[in-house]
């Protein structure tokens, strides 16, 4: 069954199965993937880039002072385990995963289910491109209410069309053997059984391969599991009257502090030095706002602010100066056309600014 023109395995001469695994940079997926390779098959990693990454994004605009520096997980990974990453951008597809998801959304805007089948429906359309075998999944039963339940496991199986080549190591001795396991390219007794939500089975297994340095579970990899982020992209499509998005919306999704005091637009205050510099490059897109007479934060106008929202705009804008405390803050407003005015805005009080504002 093994295709062709295979790598020869050094010390039986026979063709070595060769497996592409989902590499999301998380624990799960290393661990997946160095079982697979402790069988001798030839491993290479495949990670999808959907827009909604955590990391390499936020991280990198924000928190620059922090001592451990940021890291790609999922190149660090593959680092770990020497083998090729293969970094494939699906987020003009992804629109319609997130959009319009079968089976729904998870506790906020993430489609678990939809975006597992998809992946793995990608990495499968990947392996037969590129004469691979099976397909490798970090997935555990039982760890993520929505996606990697006992019964989500045959529709990822079966919806992304992978059936019996998909092989999920840290569970596989809980499913049925896939094809890789009938064939002996992987022997079934050295798989795991891991169930449900607890990690110590999975960081038990990190020390015996001796990882230490893996991505916390807890840290969150995609903006879609986020409460806040997920209320902001549910905002924008009601705002906009549809469900679309673009790049930009979603990078700007990401930064800064949003508030919305009216309807027809939104604000986007910068938080910290990073993100001004960030959606400095935005500028000339919106309407926006920035201190004068304080140091203070570039905000961007997302909508259409008559005169008196821009008056609004001027004193929000100056509560997150540091003239936050002062009688007036000049605030200086640029138009689409370049044109600008000044404004002296006495800065609002926290009290001023109802709760649900903030996005
Ligand atoms: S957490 Fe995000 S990337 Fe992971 S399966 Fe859910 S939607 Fe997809």
């Amino acid at each position: 069954m093994v295709p062709e023109n295979k790598q020869m395995d050094e010390t039986t001469h026979a063709p070595q199965p060769r497996a592409i695994a989902l590499i999301s940079g998380g624990l799960d997926s290393l661990l997946a993937a160095r079982v697979i390779l402790a069988e001798g098959c030839h491993v290479e990693g495949i990670n999808f880039y959907t827009g909604f990454c955590v990391e390499g994004h936020t991280h990198a605009i924000r928190q620059r002072k922090l001592k451990k520096p940021k890291r790609n997980d999922a190149l660090w990974v593959a680092a770990e385990l020497g083998i090729e990453l293969h970094i494939v951008d699906i987020s003009e597809e992804y629109k319609d995963v997130l959009i319009n998801p079968r089976h729904g959304y998870g506790a906020h805007m993430n489609p678990c289910l939809d975006c597992k089948c998809f992946m793995v429906k990608k990495a499968h359309e990947w392996m037969l491109e590129n004469g691979f075998d099976f397909i490798v999944t970090g997935e555990v039963v039982g760890q993520r209410p929505k996606s990697q339940r006992r019964d989500t496991m045959p529709v990822v199986a079966r919806e992304s069309g992978a059936g019996n080549r998909l092989l999920r190591p840290l569970c596989a001795q809980n499913l049925p053997p896939t094809l890789p396991e009938e064939k002996g390219w992987v022997n079934r007794e050295n798989l795991y059984d891991f169930n449900g939500r607890s990690r110590k089975p999975q960081m038990a297994l990190a020390a015996q391969f001796g990882f230490t340095d893996y991505a916390q579970p807890s840290g969150g990899c995609c903006f879609l599991t986020d409460a806040q982020y997920s209320a902001k992209l549910a905002d924008l499509w009601a705002a906009r009257g549809e469900r679309t998005y673009d790049m930009d919306d979603i990078m700007l999704l990401k930064v800064g502090r949003h508030i919305r005091p009216r309807s027809h637009f939104k604000l986007i205050i910068a938080r910290e030095e990073g993100e001004n510099n960030f959606m400095a490059g935005y500028r000339r897109r919106f309407v926006h706002l920035d201190t004068v007479s304080h140091p203070g934060p570039l905000t961007l106008v997302d909508g259409t602010p008559n005169s008196d929202d821009l008056d609004l705009a001027a004193r929000l804008t100056a509560r997150f100066s540091k003239g936050r405390d002062a009688n007036s803050v000049t605030v200086r407003i640029t138009h689409l056309d370049g044109t600008t005015q000044s404004v002296d805005a006495t800065p609002m009080s926290p009290e001023e600014i109802p709760q649900d504002w903030y996005l």
